[in-house]
Formats: structure tokens, C-alpha cells, sequence
């Protein structure tokens, strides 16, 4: 049996004058500090992929993402810890960069691959050669981590909830889907927000029609330029909020989120007495592509 303790990951009230002045109540989840790189919902999401793999005896975990894939880094650090082989499909030509390199340290093998070709192997097409030969029983986990199984960590994770709202952050979309099955499992009837951070995802809607409408909302106006792109604001914000409560945001994802967060409070979206729990992913070395 491979044990998977439950990760440290308490909650946090965050005070801030623009809270109080709407009189909400606001807090975060610190996701970010389970691990310093299997952090957040990857480490959530990698859990029943692990135990997965383990039950059908695989020794080599192949998966996927871009040059700076929380994902990937992720994997890398699990498999270590877990004792699995590990091998990154990597989108867009060779690179060297510190997440790579971390990945690397942690025993994970690299593969470069064009993007046409990388979105082939995502959509389930066969492997390159040099990486089918391998003698190791193969488990593939998704990019991101998702699917089904993935999602499944995530939807163990909502517990006796009494806020009227959750928000968190949206790439692929798989951490919103397993919050939102797990407040229907658990009949709980805050609601579930979605900071997309991805730049003309509106079709991503298609992904959540089999969800009651009153239970979710998608946000599509806060990527600040797109994926992975930030600018100056953004920058500003993280460092705004940092110097403020102690806690740091990555640029790509939660930075984008709390900023969106605090833009919907000045506009009064959320009526007086709200009570709101944000997610915080980690995904702080998303911050070494700024340096
Ligand atoms: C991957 C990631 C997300 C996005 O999660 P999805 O399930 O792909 O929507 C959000 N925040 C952080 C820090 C991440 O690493």
C-alpha cells in the first residue's frame, strides 16, 4: 500500500481594510505550503494518480506540460518521493530554465517536443520511440494532472465549509470541476468561483453545462493579457499584497486570482456579510520566469 498522508494546508483569515470596509470576511486556504514543488492542487490532484499507479505496478510516471509547468516540477517531486521513474513531456523547443532544472534534479527525464507534436501525444496518440522501448511498466498522467482521477483529490479536499463563497483560480479547469462536485456531494451551498486565466477560454463554459448554474460562475475578465503573460499592475499587486500579509502570489495563476478577488470587492459584487475562501495553489516558482 503506498501511504498518502494529508497534506498541511490550514486556513487562514486575511485581514485587509477593503474587506473590512465592505464588511466581508475573507480566507485563504494555504494550499501553497503542503510542499514547496508538489504544492497546491497538484499535490492533490497527483494523489489518486499515484495510488493509481501503484495498485497496476508501474515504475515510470510519463506526463505533461510547458517550460514552466507547475505540473511537471510537481511530478518530478512526487515521483522521487514515491519512488517512480519519471519522464517530462516537454511543449516547444529545448530550453534550460530553473523549473526544468529542479525537475531534472529530482531525477526526471526531459523531452522536447514541437507544439504540434506535443499536442498529439495530449490527445492520446503514441508515445515517441525512445520512450516506448523503455522496459518500465508506463502510467501516463495528464497534463495538469486532471481527469477523472485527478479531480478526484480535489473533490475530498471540501470539508464542513460554512462560507457563501469559494474562489479559485482556472487553467485547465480541473480543480473548479472537483470543488464543485465536491460542494454538491456534501450539499453545501456556498458557491464556487472561477478566475480563468487563460485569454479566450469562453468555450470552456462547454466543460461545466453538467453543473446546476445557481452553484458556479466562470470569470473570463481578469487574465491580464493572457497565459503566463503579466505586466506591471499584476506585479504590482503581488507586491502590494505580499508586503501586506506575509504571502506571496505566483504571477500566473493566484496572483491574477486575489487581484480579480479584490476588484469584484470594490465593485460590490459580493453583498455585505459575505464570507469568502479563496484557494492558494502555490505555484511560486511560476515567479522564477520573472527574474
Ligand atoms: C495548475 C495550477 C492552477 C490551475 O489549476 P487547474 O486545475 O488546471 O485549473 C492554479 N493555480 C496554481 C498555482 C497551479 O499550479
Amino acid at each position: 500500500m503506498l501511504l498518502i498522508p494529508e497534506p498541511y494546508a490550514p486556513i487562514e483569515e486575511i485581514k485587509l481594510q477593503l474587506y473590512h470596509h465592505a464588511g466581508i470576511k475573507v480566507f485563504l486556504k494555504r494550499e501553497d505550503l503542503s510542499h514547496p514543488f508538489i504544492s497546491g492542487n497538484k499535490w492533490r490532484k497527483l494523489k489518486y494518480h499515484l495510488l493509481e499507479a501503484h495498485k497496476l505496478q508501474a515504475e515510470l510516471l510519463i506526463t505533461f506540460g510547458g517550460p514552466y509547468s507547475n505540473h511537471i516540477l510537481a511530478t518530478a517531486a512526487a515521483g522521487a518521493k514515491y519512488g517512480f521513474k519519471t519522464i517530462g513531456i516537454i511543449r516547444g523547443e529545448e530550453v534550460n530554465n530553473p523549473v526544468l532544472n529542479l525537475a531534472q534534479t529530482f531525477g526526471m527525464q526531459l523531452t522536447f517536443t514541437s507544439r504540434s507534436s506535443y499536442k498529439e501525444y495530449i490527445n492520446g496518440n503514441p508515445l515517441p520511440e525512445s520512450i516506448l522501448v523503455r522496459p518500465e511498466k508506463k502510467y501516463s498522467i495528464p497534463e495538469g494532472g486532471g481527469g477523472a482521477i485527478g479531480e478526484q483529490g480535489i473533490t475530498e479536499m471540501v470539508d464542513n465549509w460554512t462560507y457563501t463563497d469559494i474562489i479559485c483560480s482556472v487553467g485547465t479547469g480541473s480543480t473548479l470541476k472537483g470543488l464543485i462536485n465536491g460542494m454538491i456531494q456534501q450539499n453545501n451551498p456556498g458557491k464556487v468561483h472561477g478566475i480563468v486565466v487563460l485569454k479566450g477560454a469562453e468555450n470552456m463554459k462547454d466543460a461545466f453545462t453538467g453543473f446546476p448554474v445557481h452553484r458556479y460562475q466562470l470569470h473570463f475578465d481578469y487574465h491580464e493579457g493572457g497565459y503566463g503573460k503579466s505586466n506591471p499592475e499584476l506585479m504590482q499587486f503581488i507586491q502590494a499584497f505580499a508586503s501586506e500579509t506575509g504571502i506571496l502570489l505566483d504571477q500566473v495563476y493566484e496572483g491574477k486570482m486575489i487581484k480579480a478577488l479584490h476588484n469584484l470587492i470594490e465593485k460590490g459584487f459580493f453583498p455585505k456579510g459575505s464570507s469568502i475562501l479563496a484557494l492558494h495553489n502555490g505555484g511560486l516558482t511560476g515567479l522564477l520566469s520573472q527574474l
